[in-house]
């Protein structure tokens, strides 16, 4: 998080800021074994399918390591003309643009900026040649070089923390190169099509305060940091460094927030032995993942969501214990994702209440995906290949972060649960329906969506699986993934793949293999032949829908379904084909029930047993009217079309929420509707705590501390971040309010008061002086004494950094006497 404070200093500008450093948490290294059922997923086509297993999860565990910096903030400008240039030399990254006024809010196309500057720069990181050794994560300093190494084999693996061995496929060559960039450069442009913004106005504004992401991340091009990054909303820093796991084909974090929380700056790595011709298929699907977590799927970004009042909202997921299914479950209850889930799935009923993330089987703790049970081959679930596609309910979850307005026909279709009632989301899989659910290894039939003829992927484990995943009464049997909960359901046959031309058809069957085929049930077997397997019991068969009817061909020989489904017969062969109903395969659109609401409340509400449930904004018995809400809260003009143009400082669906004073952004305070608060937690682990824990390691601000013993102030409790603190922010602050060391129109004993005042005010500013979680605004007072020391001009009227408020309610309030101040000007002079 940035602490950037200007003054009208006469010399220089100067500008303050504050790492946010959280604490350390171990990763834990049972995650490496789920990572080995991840790929089980979808259908047991496995050796056919390269998978990446996303290990965000394992990340944003290490980057809570002391030192880390987890995100800074770094406020942008989005409505022109409200606020002055910098006068930063050579920075001129509040510049107005000269363009017309946008209307308030209106979003544009996302612009996302690639910087490749830092492919292969990094020595320690980069492979460069074979054998080379190079760091993933921060092995420990050992007396033999190069120990750790990396060894996914090991038991347990050593997958992080270690020295990697470069191979040739590590090394990223020209080719590799070019596919990245081609890549990288279709992901920009699906998300431009996918999501509108509000438009950062004039360059992107990044701090570049420390190295942005992870695995020791990508410091920031000096120029992107002083110009600012031309017609970007987003940059994302480009590493190509190896990943230890070789299913981990990418992985990408956020590293810097604007004021709203959103990411505008994020680190993607992509291990270069995937950036192979065979790959790319997979490789774009992991790419649209990985940039999904930075710009929104992620625990972290949860906590910045705004609601359409711009407000912070107060509940992104709730974690409750779940008696059906036995455990502890997190579940995303954000509107639009409620409102696309219940039409996904035609879960209307109230006791559909928000989507599951996943957690791996463990108490609930990851969140950075969506349960696979549920999701199946969403991109947002934890392993990704060529079938990943993204659904309506990621594009709402991004839309719900009040950030983006997401454009729903750049949805894929999910076929995984599709109107299967909201018994499927809220039940054991063992109770789930049809090709949902299979409990003997004896049974074939058709997969979920038609699309193969499968089996029953029973396994036998050598431990008792978790008493919530034991749906057989051998309590060691269970499905093949973990992360689907041990589930059983039909998986497809490697040769049973209906739209697989390569895998022949069974002519006896009078099967036709193609993209037109699906798999039926069917006893059909041509006249004269015997039916060969017992356990046969359906096939691929073409099919079509034309004027409004299903119909199938056997043989080449087309014939028409009855509307609900049923059997139907074929001259030449024996038995018969049982028709899935027209819903199934023709129209994808819903099913009428009765549960459903009227055109589906527009989208612009929640349908519940029937009923619409407008969003704030929206009204009428489908949601279709659009209305000013609360008549615009009296802070703005209601517009014909029902939308509010609010009067200036004020913003939000309503006009109800006060916008802040820019300088509270760029003074790292949180605007919460309108009152700027500057709060301890808001700096990730910072506390309010004794001065006297402060004093041994902050060594600039002894005197400081040590004449307030009994006070508290606000710091980080870690010692490591503490050292951190007084490098990167005391020290910075204290040389910008003593610049040079010497002022020639001080004599020596001048010199040492503005030396101290500048100390003193630096270390001020710095860890200010808390009551509870509130941090105190320096004093008024402070700020003048440090004027009149060092006959500087600091601007001690702005309010969202200086305090005139009395003793106890300020930092630093009549540490130096008004008489001491007067005594000491007079020596000067
Ligand atoms: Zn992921």
């Amino acid at each position: 998080m940035d602490f950037v404070l200007r003054f009208n200093l006469p010399i220089v500008i100067v500008v303050f800021q504050i790492v946010l450093i959280l604490a350390w948490l171990e990763a834990n290294d049972a995650k490496a074994q789920e990572r080995r059922f991840q790929s089980g997923g979808l259908d047991g086509r496995v050796e056919k399918v390269a998978s990446h297993s996303c290990i965000h999860d394992q990340i944003l565990e290490q980057r809570k390591r002391p030192g880390r910096q987890v995100y800074s903030v770094t406020p942008q400008v989005y409505e022109p003309g409200r606020s002055k240039p910098l006068q930063h030399k050579g920075r001129a990254l509040l510049g107005v643009s000269t363009s017309s006024k946008p209307s308030k809010d209106e979003k544009k196309p996302i612009r996302i900026y690639l910087s490749y500057d830092a492919v292969g720069l990094s020595p320690d990181r980069d492979c460069q040649n074979v054998g080379d050794m190079v760091k993933l994560g921060d092995p420990p300093i050992t007396s033999l070089p190069g120990l750790p190494s990396c060894n996914p084999l090991a038991n347990p693996p050593t997958l992080g923390d270690c020295w990697y061995n470069c191979t040739s496929e590590d090394i990223p060559g020209e080719d590799k190169k070019h596919r990245l960039r081609k890549a990288l450069g279709q992901t920009a442009d699906w998300f431009r099509r996918a999501l509108a913004v509000e438009p950062v106005n004039g360059n992107l504004r990044l701090s570049g305060y420390s190295a942005c992401g992870q695995d020791g991340g990508v410091q920031l091009p000096r120029e992107y940091v002083e110009e600012g990054v031309s017609d970007a909303d987003l940059v994302l820093l480009v590493t190509t460094r190896p990943a230890a796991i070789w299913t981990t084909l990418a992985w990408a974090v956020a590293c810097e927030r604007d004021q709203w929380g959103r990411a505008i700056a994020g680190h993607v790595n992509v291990a270069p032995r995937h950036l192979t011709a065979e790959e790319e298929a997979s490789l774009s699907a992991t790419l649209k993942h990985e940039v999904i977590h930075v710009l929104g799927f992620d625990p972290h970004a949860f906590t910045h969501f705004r609601d359409e009042r711009k407000r912070l909202r107060n509940k992104v997921t709730e974690q409750v214990m779940d008696e059906k299914i036995g455990r502890a479950v997190t579940r995303v209850v954000l509107p639009r994702v409620v409102m696309h889930s219940r039409h996904h799935y035609a879960a209307f009923s109230g006791n559909f209440t928000g989507l599951e993330l996943e957690d791996g089987g463990e108490s609930g703790t990851s969140g950075s995906h969506w349960e696979k049970r549920l999701l199946m081959n969403e991109i947002m679930t934890g392993s990704v290949d060529t079938r990943s596609v993204v659904s309506k309910m990621t594009l709402a979850l991004l839309e719900d972060s009040g950030w983006y307005k997401a454009n729903y026909s750049m949805a894929d279709r999910l076929d995984w649960g599709r109107n299967q009632g909201t018994e499927f989301v809220t039940s054991p899989c063992n109770l789930w329906k049809g090709a949902y659910h299979c409990n003997t290894k004896e049974f074939s039939g058709c997969t979920y969506n038609r699309e193969a003829q499968g089996y029953c992927p029973i396994q036998t484990y050598s431990r008792d699986l978790p008493r919530w995943a034991q749906y057989f009464p051998q309590a060691n049997k269970g499905g093949p993934s973990l992360f689907a909960d041990y589930c059983t359901y039909l998986v497809a046959y490697t040769d049973g793949i209906c739209t697989d031309t390569n895998s022949a058809p069974d002519t006896m069957l009078g099967e036709v293999r193609g993209s037109n085929s699906r798999c039926m049930a069917s006893s059909l077997v041509r006249t004269g032949f015997v039916q060969g397997f017992t356990t046969q019991g359906n096939g691929c068969y073409q099919h079509r829908c034309i004027n409004n009817t299903l119909e199938v061909a056997v043989d080449g020989m087309w014939s028409m379904c009855p509307q609900a489904g049923g059997s139907i017969q074929f001259p030449g062969f024996h038995g018969e084909l049982i028709c899935p109903a027209y819903h199934e395969l023709c129209n994808t659109g819903m099913v009428v029930d009765s549960e459903r609401c009227p055109r589906a409340c527009n989208f612009n509400g929640d349908c519940v047993d029937g009923r619409c449930h407008c969003f704030l904004g929206f009204h009428g018995h489908d949601c279709s009217r659009r209305s000013c809400p609360s008549n615009c809260t009296g802070n703005g003009l209601c517009l014909n079309n029902g939308i509010c143009e609010c009067k200036t400082g004020y913003t939000g669906i309503d006009c109800s929420t006060a916008v802040c004073d820019e300088q509270c952004g760029l003074h790292g305070g949180v605007c919460d509707n309108g009152i700027c608060k500057f709060r301890c937690s808001d700096y990730g682990k910072y506390t309010c705590q004794n001065s006297s824990t402060l004093l041994s390691t902050l060594s600039v601000c002894k005197n400081v501390l040590g004449n307030d013993i009994s006070g508290q102030h606000c710091a980080p409790r870690e010692h490591s971040m503490l050292l951190k603190l007084e490098e990167v922010v005391v020290m910075p602050n204290y040389h910008r309010l003593f610049p040079g060391g010497a002022r020639k129109f001080f004599n020596i004993f001048g010199n040492t008061l503005c030396e101290e005042a500048a100390k003193r005010l630096s270390c001020w500013i710095s860890i200010q002086k808390c009551d509870g979680d509130n941090r105190l605004r320096v004093c008024h007072s402070a700020c003048q004494s440090y004027n009149l020391a060092c006959g500087a001009s600091l601007d001690c009227s702005d309010q969202t950094i200086f305090s005139s408020k009395g003793e106890g309610r300020c930092t630093g309030f009549d540490e130096v006497k008004e008489e001491e101040m007067k005594e000491w000007r007079k020596m000067i002079c």
